[in-house]
């Protein structure tokens, strides 16, 4: 074993695969997070992973644990497309890297197994206090108390680790909501997508802002996991605050009558496709992005993935690049394991992540900006 312990907040996507990687390592760690269990709340059903992602998990993971990713995951067609919405091609384009489409919930429980008698559920990270000798004591969400050589915030964009730790750092509405959703592959709605929806993502531009969004999830054979199709419906907010108040408060029924009632006027087909979106399966969420900051001075806390470095999804490398932090961040405390000074370990780690991380923030609200209509990324502090 190391000789120091590692905290981390929040069991999502990074914080798994970097327990994974410094447990795998001999690296004392334990994960707390705020929800029960993986499947307390709704986040997403379809995440695109590329080949950055794929490398960190293969250097995170056992290989019988990369060995499932693999065979849990759909390869799409590696191609994007955008269409009107009377389903006329405006533009496509190949994608020249590695594109896989695995099921959130899915990716979650591969990223949990084996290591679950160090994750703690139900028990959210609050904040913490430095110590006089250095050491970290984090304050849970039960009110105890547990000290660490070293904090990481996986704990996603609400990140009261990074509200604590980085003040200054803003997270901004985009002013874009979206409604995310699944249709069933079924041998019937299966003749609803033409061909070129079974790419990496297809975007369906419609009147007054508004757009669908379309990607697979294709199980490979015998995994006994059902195909879907992701189905999300986006406008600006004020669409839909003149349609529906808070768009928020909607349940699934009321979301799918919005959204069909929305696409009416477009082509037939794709009328049919939103309709047999399960209204059980229907959430909205607001599109938010981090605001780049400089660099800050490295101590023992740190963080990782929407924690600090948010993105639009119009860039889809939100969970390619938490998973990328996850690698780069096990590696660093490897080294440190072995000798290296930790805040230097920690501090080569920061500096990559901040300029690939808010690099991908920044392209992530460019491509919002111009496919989705959000607002241009705020000016940096
Ligand atoms: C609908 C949707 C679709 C997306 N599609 C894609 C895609 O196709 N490709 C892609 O690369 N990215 C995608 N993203 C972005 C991607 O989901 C995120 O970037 C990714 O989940 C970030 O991982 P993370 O580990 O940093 O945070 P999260 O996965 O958000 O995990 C944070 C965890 O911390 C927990 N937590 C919160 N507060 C506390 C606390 N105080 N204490 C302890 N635990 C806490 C949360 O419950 C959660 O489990 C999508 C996002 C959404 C919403």
């Amino acid at each position: 074993m190391a000789g120091f312990t590692v905290v981390i907040a929040g069991a999502g996507l990074g914080g798994l695969a970097l327990a994974q990687g410094l447990l795998r390592a001999g690296i004392d760690c334990t994960v707390y997070e705020r929800d029960a269990a993986l499947d307390s709340r709704r986040q997403g059903y379809r995440l695109h992973l590329d080949g950055t992602a794929e490398n960190a998990l293969h250097r995170t993971l056992p290989p019988r644990l990369a060995d499932l990713f693999h065979a849990t995951s759909g390869t799409p067609r590696p191609r994007f497309t955008l269409l009107d919405h009377e389903l006329r091609e405006l533009l496509t384009k190949e994608s020249d890297d590695i594109a896989y489409a695995v099921d959130r919930l899915t990716l979650r429980r591969i990223l949990l197994s084996g290591i679950e008698d160090s994750v703690v559920f139900g028990t959210g990270v609050g904040g913490y206090d430095t110590g006089q000798d250095g050491r970290l004591v984090v304050r849970l969400g039960d009110g105890a108390t547990i000290s660490a050589d070293v904090l990481v915030a996986a704990d996603g964009i609400n990140s009261v680790v990074r509200q604590q730790y980085l003040p200054q750092a803003r997270v901004a509405e985009s002013g874009v909501w979206q409604v995310y959703g699944a249709v069933p592959l079924t041998a019937e709605t299966r003749k609803l997508f033409d061909e070129s929806m079974f790419g990496i993502f297809t975007a369906i531009s419609g009147p007054e802002g508004t757009f669908v969004g379309v990607a697979p999830v294709e199980f490979p054979a015998d995994t006994g996991l059902r195909d879907y199709m992701t189905c999300s419906f986006g406008a600006r907010s004020e669409w839909f605050d003149n349609r529906a108040g808070s768009v928020r408060d909607l349940g699934g029924t009321q979301l799918h009558d919005l959204v069909t009632t929305a696409v009416r006027t477009w082509h037939p087909r794709l009328r049919e496709i939103v309709a047999h979106s399960d209204p059980d399966s229907l959430f909205a969420l607001p599109l938010r992005t981090s605001v780049p900051i400089p660099a800050w001075s490295t101590t023992r806390v740190t963080l990782l993935g929407d924690a600090i470095h948010a993105m639009s999804p119009a860039s889809g490398s939100g969970a390619c690049t938490a998973l990328r932090d996850a690698a780069h961040l096990t590696d660093a405390l490897v080294q440190a394991a072995h000798g290296r000074d930790l805040r230097e370990a920690l501090g080569e780690y920061e500096r990559e992540m901040i300029d690939y991380g808010f690099a991908a923030v920044r392209a992530g609200a460019e491509n919002g900006t111009r496919f989705l209509g959000q607002d241009p990324l705020p000016a940096s502090v």
